[in-house]
């Protein structure tokens, strides 16, 4: 009997597995089935969900069973989103049944990036994903990278980029990523993101995930979503007292010391208590996420770098120190370590949205021109130089050009440590650059030095040129110099990605193209433009970033470096772009092009991304007074005499522009 019982169970046994529907698809499941972090990771070995608790809850709404349609993920960047979410998204959904999905990446090379880098070798490593997809290791031509197809025929993964309104129409697709949203830009051909979403709209069921680091406040699309969603956040225990609250930046800032970084800190609001890193881990595996906006229509996750496992809460802290310029307070040498360490150079737009995964409010406008103006011309002797004298310090001297019809327009800014930088001079050239003449002038002016306070003559480190006009004269011109003294740069009408690029090709009047490496540049000017409004608008000489003037630049140089202004404009599809334009039609804008031009000159020597020591260094070697200096020459009055470098006499910037206007 005992022996039927046990072969009748072991059959039944069978027929129930059989029978068994399939598992819930269950994407925490799928993580910790499929993820696998290597050594190279901060917490190598199989993924546990018990270090990123707060995923439970995202990885709920995004399962095929949950009745949300739109899912919203705002954050920091590297906190593992890719890993953890997006992949294991498209893996559970594809093993749960047959499926066609869509990602789409902001740009071709993104999308590229995410699949050789991201997608690829996790498809050859994940049980779950090779079952669906195979390994991918042969036959990979082009078309398998970007329209991949499941090896039971049931279904494909395409990837595409927002670039590419053409590869977003199409078949229909249940699951559409929008990955790296705020940085999809509108296309002549329509809203990336509404063509996409488009795909799904045949589907009762469809998922749409919307995941990227934030841009820019008011146009970023990422925080548009999350403004409609229900704005979760997540509330963690204070460890004194019980109270849960969202770990938050402002909280954070309150007691952060700039002389102990790696005490940084949370303040319970309820008990008062210092909340040390030492709690983190405990906090958040007691913590869950609260819904901020009941009425919205989808649920949305906000998740910082606070919150990730794999960073300390003294990383936001030293990074923080970075953007604020905090370099002279005494660090540690571990936080040293660290500071050097972030090697990138980092401003208080990538802070806000890497690091805090908050949208960056941007200057959209310049000070008042007469202020700023004012603020130099009515400054006792002594706080600002007279026109053409460079301060005896550590600095970067560099040149932006601006080629007009009948003239060659000419600032010249030193770029010192901290962003501050000093405008020594603007110059107008009267001449076409494509005349001898022009070219002669220029030439001049990468010849000239200019004298520091203490005597010492500096030349030009750089200059760049804009090769957006007369692109064949200012070719030929540039062509003359040295690619590490003159750079040709050129205005990129995104409004996100890096400062600047370099042009892999530049094409000819003729349509061919020519090589430009390392001497072409394509500027991000809208955020050049909005950065040096944030710090026009600093009044302390000593803060970060901090712009100072000659005395003597004229009426017309200030009304031009502070005559563009921001303007939102909201298309019919409802997204919101951004654009600059004259803040009056009869205002010129050289003054601020030539500015952008010099800052682009000073990063590519280095301006944004040296190290105390190297700035110490030029210090030594600019901060001085030359070796054979005689005192006598150096009271107020040869200041002003030696200050003009020998060239052509020229009209000062005010003076030229009701003189010579034609
Ligand atoms: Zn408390």
């Amino acid at each position: 009997m005992g022996f039927l019982t046990s072969a009748h169970a072991v059959i039944a046994a069978a027929v129930a597995e059989a029978l068994r529907p399939p598992l819930p698809p269950d994407i925490t499941r799928w993580c910790e089935d499929n993820i696998v972090f290597d050594e190279r990771s901060p917490m190598p070995g199989p993924f546990r969900i018990a270090r990123f608790p707060f995923l439970r809850q995202i990885h709920e709404v995004l399962s095929p069973e949950h009745p949300s349609r739109e899912v919203t993920l705002r954050g920091s960047a590297q906190w593992g989103k890719t890993v953890s979410v997006v992949n294991p998204v498209i893996g559970a959904w594809h093993e749960y049944g047959p499926l066609d999905s869509l990602v789409v990446h902001p740009t071709t090379s993104s999308a590229t990036e995410w699949v050789d880098n991201k997608w690829l070798p996790m498809r050859r490593q994940a049980p779950g994903l090779i079952a669906v997809f195979g390994t991918g290791r042969s036959g990979d031509n082009k078309d398998a990278k970007f329209n991949q197809e499941t090896l039971s025929r049931n279904g494909s993964l395409k990837v595409t980029s927002a670039g590419s309104p053409d590869d977003l129409a199409g078949t229909s697709r249940r699951l559409v990523v929008l990955d790296d949203l705020s940085k999809f830009e509108m296309s002549p051909k329509g809203d990336p993101e509404a063509l996409a979403l488009s795909r799904a709209s045949g589907y009762e069921d469809a998922k749409i995930l919307r995941v990227s680091t934030p841009q820019v406040a008011g146009t970023c699309r990422i925080s548009r979503a999350y403004r409609r969603s229900d704005q979760r956040l997540y509330h963690v225990p204070c460890p004194h007292c019980g109270h849960p609250a969202p770990l938050t930046w402002e909280n954070f800032l309150r007691s952060l010391d700039p002389e102990r970084l790696q005490a940084a800190h949370f303040t319970c609001d309820d008990c008062g208590a210092a909340i040390g890193h030492e709690h983190k881990d405990a906090m958040v595996a007691a913590g869950a996420w609260v819904t901020h906006n009941p009425a919205g229509d989808h649920p949305g996750f906000h998740l910082w770098r606070a919150y990730a496992p794999q960073r300390d809460w003294a990383s936001i802290a030293v990074d923080y120190a970075k953007v604020m310029g905090w370099t002279t307070v005494s660090l540690t040498a571990a936080t040293e370590e660290a500071m050097r360490e972030t090697v990138e150079s980092q401003t208080e737009q990538t802070f806000w949205n890497d690091v805090l995964g908050l949208p960056y409010v941007q200057a959209s406008k310049g000070p008042n021109w007469e202020t700023l103006r004012d603020r130099v011309e009515n400054a006792a002797d002594g706080e600002v130089l007279p026109l053409g004298v460079l301060p005896s310090t550590g600095l970067i001297l560099t040149a932006g050009v601006d080629c007009q019809h009948d003239r060659i327009e000419v600032q010249i800014v030193a770029f010192g440590r901290n962003y501050q930088r000093w405008v020594v001079d603007y110059r107008v050239i009267p001449h076409h650059i494509g005349d001898e003449d022009g070219r002669g002038a220029l030439d001049a002016i990468l010849k000239a030095t200019w004298r520091t306070e203490l005597g010492l003559r500096v030349p030009l480190d750089m200059l760049a040129i804009d090769v957006g006009a007369y692109t064949e004269d200012v070719w030929s011109w540039g062509k003359r110099h040295p690619w590490d003294r003159v750079i040709l740069v050129k205005g990129a009408s995104t409004q996100s990605g890096p400062t600047m690029v370099p042009m892999k090709f530049e094409r000819r009047a003729d349509g061919t193209a020519r090589k430009a490496q390392k001497r072409a540049f394509m500027l991000n000017v809208s955020q050049l433009k909005a950065d040096f409004y944030g710090w026009l608008a600093k009044d302390d000489p000593l803060e970060r970033g901090y712009v100072h003037f000659a005395r003597g630049l004229g009426d017309e140089y200030f009304r031009q470096i502070s005559s563009e202004v921001r303007v939102l404009k909201r298309s019919r599809s409802g997204v919101v772009t951004s654009a600059w334009e004259l803040a009056e039609p009869t205002r010129r804008n050289e003054g601020l092009d030539t500015m952008n031009y010099a800052e682009a000159a000073a990063r590519r020597k280095m301006w944004a991304s040296m190290t105390a020591e190297q700035w110490d260094l030029l210090a030594a070697l600019r901060g001085i007074a030359p070796p054979d200096a005689q005192p006598d020459l150096f009271d107020a009055g040869a200041r002003a005499v030696v200050a003009t470098p020998q060239h052509p006499p020229r009209p000062g910037p005010g003076r030229r522009m009701r003189g010579q206007v034609t």
